[in-house]
């Protein structure tokens, strides 16, 4: 009896405190969702432009579905490893590296002992040449060094690499580039644009019908297989002066630009984003603060954005269009 008393008052007890715990977060919503919207309208320029992004990013959680934001980091800088990896394994994101091979062992470079761990943990270990070479300049046989020797490079490590990433974002336009990388791999990406459309139809200055690597006409099209358009984050950081708020409020703007596009629950508009050293630096061009990296996931994880990596973005050869896998 006086142990069926106790585990009754101690029930009691668990209700309460659970009580007390829901009425306090209950209270608090109305405060955090105040104090996030109050955050990002001091940060925007022009709020009433930019309100349409200030909702879309409190919206319930039934329309998270339809915020998807590949990520990747390029040159296998060792910042990648010492400060973004913590950040995106804090938030739960995983992310696609881009890797020299033949650069690994450079200073500030991340070597295969990191890259082993990255892998280990579910990041995306893909190919970006062997020396980061500017493709438009050379021979056949140097491209087929770069482009397909930096794969059997990784693969000798152990990493299937079924994507490239063009250096300095060169070649996308050039068929022998294009036809080179089109032997080894199943997709690549070049720069610069804030949204891919997965159906490469949206592109205003580039009209085209579908993804393939040609139109009918023979000429290499805008966005297609080997050419899927990401933004190099570092334009966005130069344009802004390096200045943390501006950054911060040109980011949630470009993640939000997909809403309109993606309605009904399909998605068909996507910001590839684009890093390269995520460290200390602050005001240093292809350097990304890690405070800042941590607030623009922080955004992402705060605002029921998926975060997926190259891998997960598949191509159906029948409709000639990207797609996320799984979704
Ligand atoms: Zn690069």
């Amino acid at each position: 009896m006086i142990i069926l008393l106790l585990s009754r008052r101690r029930i009691f007890q668990d209700l309460v405190a659970a009580a007390v715990v829901i009425i306090t977060v209950t209270a608090l919503l109305p405060i955090i969702a105040y104090g996030e919207l109050q955050y990002l309208a001091n940060q925007l320029p022009t709020p009433n432009q930019y309100g349409a992004y200030i909702n879309a990013g409190i919206t319930s959680s039934s329309t998270t579905n339809n915020k998807v934001v590949i990520l990747s980091f390029d040159d296998n800088r060792k910042g990648d490893f010492t400060y973004a990896k913590p950040i995106l394994d804090k938030y739960g994101f995983k992310a696609t590296f881009f890797v020299i091979c033949g650069k690994t062992t450079d200073i500030g470079a991340m070597n295969w002992q990191d890259i082993a761990a990255m892998q280990s943990d579910g990041m995306d270990i893909e190919s970006h040449t062997m020396t980061h070479a500017h493709l438009n300049t050379l021979s056949q046989s140097q491209l087929d060094f770069e482009i397909g020797g930096s794969k059997q490079c990784l693969a000798s490590h152990a990493y299937n690499t079924t994507i490239f990433a063009y250096p300095y974002n060169e070649g996308s336009n050039n068929p022998v580039v294009v036809n080179t990388v089109a032997k080894y791999y199943n997709m690549a990406r070049s720069g610069t644009e804030p949204l891919m459309f997965l159906d490469c139809v949206g592109f205003k200055k580039n009209p085209q019908t579908d993804c393939r690597t040609y139109s009918p006409a023979g000429k290499l099209n805008y966005a297609n297989k080997y050419d899927a358009r990401s933004l190099s984050f570092d334009v966005v950081e130069i344009k802004d002066s390096f200045n943390n708020a501006a950054i911060f409020s040109d980011f949630v703007k470009i993640v939000n630009s997909q809403a309109k596009y993606n309605q009904g629950g399909k998605i068909n508009a996507v910001p590839l984003v684009t890093f390269h050293n995520v460290d200390l630096a602050t005001n240093t061009p292809y350097h990304t603060n890690s405070g800042l990296f941590d607030q623009l996931m922080k955004y992402l994880h705060d605002n029921g954005f998926r975060v997926l990596t190259f891998k997960q973005l598949g191509y159906n050869t029948q409709s000639n269009t990207f797609y996320l896998k799984g979704a």
